[in-house]
């Protein structure tokens, strides 16, 4: 078995394109031309991008299914002093992406990690959204079904911090409208499609706007989505007002309709949340 000698034995978390194939590091180019292996999830896509590249590594199939069992053999390969690289079909390993579980095999064998990095659809999608980005949380693909797809909305709905999903062709439409459904047609929403592609798209407005251009237009449910959904915008000044406390306060004073809808003023909120919280005071009483 041939060894390559110019990189010592690592495995090498290597980011790819997105789109467009420019998009990638002079030291992504070196470390693919020079590995010994690289394990891709479709090696026949991977094959086309490193023939792009020049690169010609031993490639091995390493996807969701198999990378459990993948680790021992990567483990032996790196034993033998050979290096090896491991790729996504798009952006960087591991992000929404096989990856996780030989990383752990390889770093609990004792061999070396080594990131390669570069483009991201999450980090490309925010450094144009226009929303804030100090913080921001990342919840990847929204289950397929409605019902856990809108209880994973719900989750994170009052969440001050940006939120971002990925999002695919078959599921942007109801992904928009679980949406407004549980957000409220207001929020803040910036979709961005096919990033660094010939029909790369940005769509910013509230969530009932985009959800209209996106129901209008079928063009724009083609492609590759990440949908960045603003932070719930007064959650961060209500640190501290108990939701009941202020149930309890407000209550006794207005309907319990009024009441909620004060509510939703002074601490955000969907109304429906706070009048169920009134109105079951008012039970309670
Ligand atoms: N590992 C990749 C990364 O670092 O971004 C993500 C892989 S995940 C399986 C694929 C998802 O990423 C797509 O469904 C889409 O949500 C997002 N994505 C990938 N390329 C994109 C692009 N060019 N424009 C917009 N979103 C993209």
């Amino acid at each position: 078995m041939s060894v390559n000698t110019t990189l010592p034995a690592a495995l090498y978390v290597v980011a790819t394109p997105i789109g467009n194939l420019d998009d990638i590091t002079r030291r992504a180019v070196s470390v693919l031309s020079s590995v010994d292996v690289c394990c891709a999830e479709d090696t026949r896509h991977s094959r086309r991008l490193l023939d792009h590249l020049g690169a010609s590594p031993r490639l091995i199939s390493v996807h969701e299914h198999n990378e459990r069992d993948r680790g021992h053999f990567i483990v032996s390969l790196l034993e033998q002093g050979q290096s090896v690289a491991l790729i996504s079909d798009a952006g960087t390993p591991l992000i929404s992406d096989p990856g996780y579980h030989l990383v752990q095999a390889v770093a609990e064998a004792g061999f070396p990690v080594h990131p390669v990095p570069g483009v991201s659809a999450v980090i490309t999608a925010l450094s144009v959204a226009g929303l804030p980005t100090d913080h921001w949380r990342f919840e990847g693909f929204l289950p397929a079904k409605t019902a856990a797809r809108q209880k994973a909305l719900q989750a994170c709905s009052e969440s001050p911090h940006t939120l971002v999903f990925y999002e695919s062709s078959h599921r942007i439409l109801a992904s928009l409208a679980d949406m407004v459904s549980v957000y409220g047609g207001e929020r803040r929403v910036v979709v961005a499609r096919e990033l660094t592609k010939t029909f790369e798209t940005v769509l910013r407005g509230s969530l009932d706007e985009v959800l209209g251009w996106v129901e209008a237009d079928e063009h724009q449910r083609k492609g590759e989505f990440v949908v960045m959904v603003a932070g719930e915008e007064r959650a961060d000044q209500t640190v501290g007002l108990d939701p009941k406390a202020l149930a309890d306060v407000l209550a006794p004073l207005m309907p319990p309709k009024q009441a909620a809808a004060a509510m939703v003023s002074l601490i955000g909120g969907r109304k429906k949340e706070w009048y169920e919280l009134i109105t079951g005071l008012n039970k309670a009483d």
